[in-house]
């Protein structure tokens, strides 16, 4: 994969410096793994995607190191999985609703809202589906009033959530629309790293974690702790990335309330043989560390 557009504020070219700078103060063994995860942030604090990649490296390791799969190293059942969704992106009806025929082993799809499509996708998946639909807007809508008409709307057509219906900054025009939201709202984009919970826990009923925003496994537990103690619900989302990344994620998804990782089904060169889904959820293999040969 090459991606020359910055994301979330990172490049390739500054994913790879960081590494580079991470790896001159090497960790040598995986001993104190915390610490040295948490030393991360020192070497490289604007780089939580390269963070995230020494993160899983080193989990790996431990899990390794110790024979047992991540999920059993923290103590998460992988029957409390959640499904996870696959995504649709904006297009022209036709094509969106070949798009969710195809995803037909899917229990959630996810629908890119925020377009003058909206209607006409969703009116699409709903000739051929009555699968649950979770929409995701980023930032789309222009204002509080529009949001809270569209999500009307879409509350009556079986979908279960809208992810970051207004921009990240609007926290108090968020605060008005979740009054009034008959749907769960989500922040994706408003939503960083833990910091940030105590800013959006008024204007969303929910966060999504995803692991290039907040640093890794580590800060993403600490995340999921954080939200459940403010009451707050988890999506354990992803970016475009392979299904390593993915796997990272996935060993902590039966935490969360909805998981979003279908990142590496997205690509066409994956280099990694990923946990398979089956019947909609992500099938954790009982292998040491990631799972990943
Ligand atoms: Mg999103």
């Amino acid at each position: 994969m090459r991606f020359k557009k910055a994301h979330f504020g990172e490049t390739t070219a500054s994913c790879r410096t960081a590494l580079e700078r991470i790896v001159e103060s090497g960790p040598k063994s995986p001993g104190n793994h915390e610490a040295l995860i948490r030393s991360l942030e020192a070497t490289a604090p604007n780089a939580p995607a390269a963070r995230a990649a020494v993160d899983a490296a080193i989990m790996d390791w431990v899990g390794r190191c110790s024979n047992v799969p991540l999920f059993r190293f923290w103590g998460i059942d992988p029957a409390n999985m959640p499904p996870t969704s696959m995504t649709i992106a904006i297009d022209a009806p036709d094509r969106v609703r070949e798009r969710a025929k195809e995803a037909g082993n899917f229990l959630v799809l996810k629908l890119k809202l925020g377009s003058k499509w909206d209607h006409a996708m969703v009116s699409a998946i709903r000739d051929v589906t009555d699968t649950l639909i979770r929409g995701d807007a980023n930032e789309g809508y222009l204002d509080r009033e529009t949001a809270l008409r569209e999500i009307e709307w879409l509350a009556e057509r079986n979908v279960e959530l809208v992810e970051q219906p207004l921009a990240a900054d609007r926290i108090d025009d968020m605060i008005w629309l979740k009054e009034r939201s008959p749907l769960p709202l989500i922040a994706d984009e408003a939503f960083m790293q833990v910091r940030d919970l105590p800013r959006v826990a008024g204007g969303y009923d929910g966060i999504n974690i995803k692991l290039v925003k907040c640093g890794g496994t580590l800060a993403a537990r600490e995340a999921i702790a954080a939200a459940r103690a403010t009451g707050l619900k988890v999506m354990l989302g992803c970016t475009i990335e392979s299904s390593l990344g993915i796997a990272a994620a996935a060993h902590l998804a039966p935490l969360a309330d909805y998981v979003d990782l279908d990142g590496n089904l997205l690509i066409a060169n994956d280099p990694f043989d990923g946990h398979p889904v089956v019947d909609g959820r992500i099938a954790l293999r009982d292998a040491p560390g990631l799972g990943i040969p």
